[in-house]
């Protein structure tokens, strides 16, 4: 209120890079293995360790699966693709040179659509190409930001490993449609089995480039933000780099092009280093292998392969099981969660099966940082819990606590019903308890009789408590009012 100034609105312009470790069992142009945790440099070879002479051989399967993540992404597979040497000096690098693909990708021009809560958006894909990852630099003592370090060393058992590179056009509106662009990505690789996609494995990294547009419409300075660990992380970074962007222009000042950090512990971003000039990687193409070729044949038989994906889920929840745009896309932006929620509908009522698991049962697994795999429910229970509710032995109030009561111990949910005296109080009791409510309340029971409707939910509460909330609290309301004439 107490601003006058007409505030003015600033429209964001964001664009991501994708780092993705492809699900190989071998590196992309060695026989070496491709390992997690194992013990450093246990899985290396004079090709991986870039000594002179050793020669690369492409990795089929990563031919294979960066095609599949392009058809997923609806992008175009290039029948002429190329390698070429990206070079640049850095010690987890040491041939000096990267093995990438520059001018002619495997894949172009895709697109994904991204579920916001301000719509879908489509967000374009301009290019997915393969490389291979460089080896892992390791701190030694680091401490924070880049101080206090005693040392450096580098595991090459990283050095290698298939790696692919998305890169989105500009198109992401706002810091929380990249972190669900970022969501919808990897849900996709997961789906059709690229990539675990595992970000605290490194198999998935990713990078912003963060601008304001210009009053003109016009694209404003990017800058360039690297290696957020986590997509909460990667929507909070973003949000921080536009406001510190927004004070400059506000302030008058212009964005300079940098790379930016975003430090989670103050939830500001800083400059790791400013980009004046473009780097110069000198790409040519890689002389040791020869280009792919790829038939039309065999881009069809990888599309024909590919399973459903979650948009295309989404779309069958929908339909098929009549469920809402929202509840479908929550149950399907999880696989586990959706093959759940398809067991339990074998059995049960789709909805409400929808209702409980997309409700109360993804309330608990949040709760407890689970996933619904490590779950103690079983579809099998969700089910029963649905058909006691129907068959009117549980009250819906009490079946949230059975479920809890399922989610904790794992027993079924009849024997938790059993144990815990749970079970809906029959009609014949029912009747009792309503009688002695009212016997109870005269006061209430009289203006209720008078036509004061206000009051009957006064008398409900009186029997919910008398039955400890084991009735059903509509069929309660029923017989009081069938009692008071009503
Ligand atoms: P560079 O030459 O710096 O690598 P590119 O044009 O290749 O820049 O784009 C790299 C990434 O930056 C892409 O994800 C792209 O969508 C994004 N991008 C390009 N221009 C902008 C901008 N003005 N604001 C935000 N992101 C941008
Ligand atoms: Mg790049
Ligand atoms: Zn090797």
């Amino acid at each position: 209120m107490a601003e006058t100034k007409e505030k003015q609105t600033y429209q964001a312009v964001i664009g991501l890079e994708f780092h993705v470790h492809l699900a190989t069992k071998t590196k992309m142009f060695c026989g070496c293995r491709v390992a997690y945790g194992d013990s450093p440099n246990t899985h290396t070879c004079p090709v991986c360790l870039g000594h002179p002479g050793a020669l690369p051989v492409l990795n089929e399967k990563a031919i294979e699966l960066g095609a599949m993540a392009g058809i997923a992404l609806n992008c175009e597979v290039a029948s002429h693709a190329v390698f070429a040497r990206k070079n640049y000096f850095y010690p987890d690098l040491p041939k000096g040179y990267q093995i990438s693909q520059f001018d002619e990708p495997i894949c172009v021009g895709g697109h994904i659509d991204v579920p916001t809560s301000d719509g879908t958006v489509r967000v374009g894909i301009t290019r997915l190409h393969l490389e291979e990852d460089a080896a892992k630099n390791v701190h030694v003592g680091e401490s924070g930001r880049m101080h206090g370090s005693t040392g450096s060393l580098v595991d090459f058992n990283r050095g290698g490993t298939p790696l692919m590179e998305i890169v989105t056009e500009p198109d992401i509106p706002t810091p929380e449609a990249a972190r669900a662009t970022a969501n919808q990505l990897k849900s996709i690789l997961q789906a059709i089995g690229v990539s675990e996609a595992d970000m605290e494995k490194g198999q998935l990294r990713c990078d912003a480039n963060v601008s304001i547009r210009n009053p003109d419409g016009s694209f404003g300075v990017k800058t360039e933000l690297k290696n957020m660990n986590s997509f909460r992380f990667v929507e909070k970074g973003i949000a921080a780099e536009l406001s510190r962007q927004q004070e400059i222009i506000e302030d008058g000042g212009r964005i300079e092009q940098a790379t930016m950090h975003y430090d989670p512990a103050t939830d500001e971003v800083y400059s790791l280093r400013s980009k004046e000039e473009a780097h110069d990687y000198r790409y040519f193409p890689e002389p040791d292998l020869l280009p792919l070729e790829l038939s039309t044949e065999w881009i069809e038989e990888k599309k024909a392969r590919l399973p459903e994906l979650p948009a295309e889920m989404k779309s069958r929840f929908v339909e098929s099981y009549d469920l809402s745009e929202y509840d479908a896309g929550v149950l399907t932006a999880d696989r586990d969660l959706a093959s759940f929620y398809e067991e339990v509908a074998k059995s049960a009522d789709a909805k409400q099966s929808a209702n409980w698991i997309s409700g109360d049962l993804r309330a608990l697994l949040n709760e407890e940082g689970i996933e619904i795999s490590d779950s103690k429910v079983e579809p099998k229970d969700m089910a029963e819990l649905i058909s006691l509710i129907e068959n009117e032995t549980v009250s819906r109030s009490a079946a949230k606590a059975v479920l809890a009561k399922v989610f904790e111990t794992g027993d079924s949910p009849s024997v938790v019903v059993e144990k815990e005296g749970l079970a809906q109080t029959g009609s014949g009791e029912l009747d009792g308890v309503i009688e002695g409510v009212i016997a109870d309340n005269p006061d209430e029971a009289e203006r209720v009789r008078d036509g004061d409707k206000k009051v009957v939910g006064f008398l409900v509460g009186q029997v919910m408590k008398a039955t400890r909330g084991n009735a059903d609290g509509g069929r309660a309301r029923e017989l009081l009012m069938e009692k008071l004439g009503s």
